[in-house]
């Protein structure tokens, strides 16, 4: 089979989605299921559906567009604040989109109302983490003028935390969410469908046994896809942590020394090789690079170690086993590897079809 190649289980990625569904159906949250990290794969859209998440969303119109293309039936959601010049597309495609500026969601009402559509939108709230998000002083202003545009439907409002600022989730910005909400309410006499609190950064919060207040919905992806929550890279209990790993081949393996020698200075991409100790040690290259993933994302075998990484090739010392030309090594990715990857051309995808079996095997428990 070619090399490099991502597998993705999907069996392991339903369970991990449905594990996820479940628990927080029991809080009243309904799960968004965010297939950025996917390139818009019909395979992995119609799996998540089948888990029980209510809606898709993607940051991106050409991955939402792909989706529908391949006749993905699901409420589809741009969750990013659409581009003026892609208002057109985004009504057309999206049924939702997140909205943080007056003069989008203008746009967004114009070209809506020339496709004879609706469009909703959820207003974003900026609560700390300074990405998205409509400052909370401002937010009236905002509702009161989107409620009067033709075409458009006032949802909701959401928030974003934990991806620029590295703010957590918790019982302070969430019950300011909750607030939000019910004042919109009792200052504009609306009722909102939808309070979404985040993505997967959200889950140690809304799985602790906190008061959920009237957060209805989160976003999942990484959580779904990687089984681990992005605060700290914990692993999630219950949940594959290897539905998706990285088959690269090795192209060289040669007994060489451990110390470069020579003049040294910068390498390809800055940083300098790692180097451990004197005397030789089994070397291999595998045709793996930059242009393929984020190598700092990888996670080696055990007895594998990766040394760096330029372009093209990823170089590995290994301490038993010693690999040999052909032979092909299997790493796990970090969410960083793992998008890269997957938008990387050179990267195939191979799926491995859903059974929506019970796996033979019990999932480990973490705890
Ligand atoms: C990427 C993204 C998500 C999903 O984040 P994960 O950490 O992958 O769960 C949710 N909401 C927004 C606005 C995003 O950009």
């Amino acid at each position: 089979m070619t090399a490099p190649r991502l597998e993705i289980d999907l069996d392991k990625i339903h369970h991990n989605a449905r594990t996820l569904v479940e628990r927080l159906a029991g809080l009243g949250i309904s799960v968004t299921g965010v297939t950025k990290a996917s390139l818009g794969s019909a395979d992995i859209a119609k799996v998540l559906l089948r888990a029980g998440v209510s809606a898709l969303g993607d940051s991106r119109i050409e991955n939402i567009e792909a989706m529908r293309s391949e006749h993905v039936a699901a409420p589809m959601v741009l969750i990013r604040s659409p581009m003026l010049s892609q208002a057109d597309r985004v009504v057309r495609q999206a049924d939702l989109s997140f909205n943080t500026e007056l003069a989008v969601i203008n746009r967004l009402s114009c070209a809506a109302r020339a496709a004879q559509r609706t469009h909703q939108v959820v207003l974003m709230v900026e609560l700390g983490d300074l990405r998205e998000g409509i400052m909370p002083a401002d937010l009236n202003d905002i509702v009161r003028a989107v409620l009067q545009l033709p075409n458009i439907v006032l949802s909701g409002i959401g928030t974003n935390l934990a991806c620029h600022g590295g703010i957590s989730p918790d019982a302070d910005n969430m019950s300011e969410l909750s607030a939000l909400a019910d004042s919109v309410e009792a200052t504009f006499g609306v009722s909102l469908d939808l309070v979404s609190g985040g993505n997967s950064a959200n889950l140690d919060w809304a799985l602790s046994g906190v008061e959920i207040g009237r957060i209805n919905n989160l976003r999942l992806g990484e959580a779904i896809l990687l089984g681990c929550e992005p605060l700290h890279r914990r692993p999630i209990e219950g949940l594959h942590l290897d539905a998706i790993t990285l088959v690269g081949e090795v192209i060289e393996a040669k007994l060489k020394p451990a110390r470069p020698w020579g003049t040294i200075a910068q390498t390809a991409f800055g940083e300098a090789s790692v180097v451990a100790c004197r005397g030789d040690i089994a070397r291999a290259i595998l045709a793996i690079g930059h242009q393929d993933v984020d190598p700092s994302g990888l996670k080696a075998p055990i007895g594998t170690r990766i040394l760096g990484a330029s372009g093209d090739h990823l170089i590995t010392q290994s301490d038993s086993n010693h690999p040999q030309v052909g032979a092909e090594i299997r790493f796990g990715l970090n969410y960083s590897a793992l998008v890269r990857a997957m938008t990387s051309p050179f990267v195939a995808k191979v799926m491995m079809a859903a059974t929506y079996e019970k796996p033979c095997v019990p999932v480990e428990s973490h705890h």
